[in-house]
């Protein structure tokens, strides 16, 4: 079976579905992560409070390719533990998908899933705080429209820990479980190769926040740990 994890930034693969991946690819399932955005805000001149236009010195846009390659070598590192190989970068501006129209961004999604063909997508879900979650669910549920052609069975939504629960008052409601309860594991040490984006307890990107987030699905669908999704759509032929 073929699964496409669609996410916007590096690391949101492994908060939303790090302990899911883990147990398709123990199954000997292909699974594909592509990341969309480079997760490494644009810095700007310091005259950016009075001044929205870029203007990046060249000593500044140095240093940003550097941490854009620094952290996809964690999300390469992060994937290895996951049991994933195959693992692609957009590159597209943090933060700023906004500044794309959503049609180059479902040709982008159309053209990954022409070439993949995968049955399964994972993606960010609509109750999200995060503007480039927002716009990679709507891309990701227009690329896949139902038509004659459209061979993605399922499409489920993932939670982001640090952006989701954000969301007031439209809060993520999960309707799909998967028992994570010996993958667990495997999910904090992929969050370990991110270096930069784990916080301390209680900030949801620490893994003893994870940990909770994993008990506490469990306890909603009697499982020892649990990572929980919203099923989107679902065709069965
Ligand atoms: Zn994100």
């Amino acid at each position: 079976m073929k699964i496409l994890v669609l996410a916007a930034h590096p690391d949101d693969e492994v908060l939303g579905v790090g302990g899911t991946i883990k147990k398709f690819t123990k199954n000997k399932d292909h699974v594909k992560i592509v990341i969309f955005a480079t997760g490494i805000l644009a810095r700007r001149s310091s005259s950016y409070n009075n001044n929205t236009k870029y203007k990046i010195d060249e000593k500044t846009s140095t240093l940003t390719k550097k941490q854009i390659t620094k952290l996809q070598k964690n999300a390469k590192d992060a994937a290895k533990i996951l049991g994933v190989s195959d693992i692609e970068f957009l590159d597209l501006p943090d933060n700023e998908m906004d500044k794309l129209t959503n049609l180059e961004i479902v040709k982008e999604i159309e053209k990954i899933i022409e070439i993949f063909n995968p049955s399964i997508i994972f993606t960010h879900s609509n109750s999200d705080i995060n503007i480039d979650h927002r716009i990679l669910y709507n891309a990701t549920i227009t690329a896949t429209r139902p038509t004659p052609n459209n061979k993605v069975a399922k499409i489920y939504a993932f939670e982001t820990p640090s952006s989701t629960e954000w969301n007031f008052p439209n809060t993520f409601s999960p309707n799909y479980f998967v028992d994570i309860s010996k993958e667990l594991v495997s999910k904090i040490t992929a969050m370990e190769k991110y270096v930069d984006e784990i916080r301390e307890f209680p900030h949801p990107r620490s893994f003893e926040t994870l940990e909770i987030i994993a008990k506490r699905w469990g306890t909603v669908c009697g499982f020892h740990a649990a990572e929980a999704f919203q099923l989107v759509r679902e065709l069965k032929k």
